[in-house]
Order: C-alpha cells, then sequence, then structure tokens
C-alpha cells in the first residue's frame, strides 16, 4: 500500500509493488544524498518484500519507507529509519540557524540600547 500526497497536485492512490514506484518517471534505484538534498517527502509504503533503500550510504533492504524527491527531480524509496535520520539532521540545522539568529537579534539589541546612552 502506498498513500500519496495530496498536495501539489498529486493524487491519492494505492499500489501494491515496488514496480509502482520504479516505473515513475524521475526515479532512481540509487541517490547519492550527500549530491542532491531531500526536497519532499511524497509518500508512505508498507510492502511485504524487501527492497535496497535508495540512499547511497544506506542500500539497507527494508519494506517499509518514503517515497522522496531530492531537489534535482529525482525521486527514491528510503527506509523508515532513514527517512527520521535526514529529517532529524535537517531539524538540527533549523535549530542551529535559529539559535544564531536569535544571538545576532540579542546582540544587535544590546548594541541599541548602548547606542541610546
Ligand atoms: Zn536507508
Amino acid at each position: 500500500m502506498i498513500e500519496y500526497n495530496i498536495d501539489g497536485g498529486r493524487t491519492l492512490i494505492a499500489v501494491g509493488e515496488w514496480e509502482d514506484m520504479y516505473e515513475r518517471v524521475g526515479f532512481k534505484a540509487v541517490v547519492d544524498e550527500a549530491e542532491d538534498k531531500l526536497k519532499e517527502v511524497i509518500a508512505r509504503y508498507s510492502l511485504k518484500s524487501r527492497h535496497s533503500c535508495g540512499l547511497k550510504s544506506c542500500r539497507t533492504p527494508h519494506n517499509r519507507g518514503y517515497l522522496v524527491v531530492f531537489n534535482s527531480g529525482s525521486e527514491t524509496c528510503i527506509g523508515n529509519r532513514c527517512v527520521k535520520n535526514i529529517l532529524a539532521l535537517i531539524l538540527r540545522k533549523v535549530k542551529m540557524l535559529l539559535q544564531k539568529r536569535l544571538i545576532l537579534k540579542s546582540t544587535e539589541s544590546i548594541l541599541l540600547k548602548s547606542n541610546v546612552r
């Protein structure tokens, strides 16, 4: 069973085989996540047989995961754990960026107060 995201014009459909993903335009069996960044998660699947994860650094057989799109437009299927790892990495970067912005804002505020006196 695959559940597709209905955002962006995609429709909700049910598919029962790996080939349903493999035959999609833009699908690649392997994507180098160091060269191409994750753009969107477009579907979730849970299938009976195990196939290799599409991340170049992983290739672990899995039967539950997500169909994802990268910035280049390439699609691949990646295991449940890999999606969690990628999303955790993105969240960590967002938190670091937010922290830097807060420090910058705080510094600006201190400088403005010191100039007013
Ligand atoms: Zn993986």
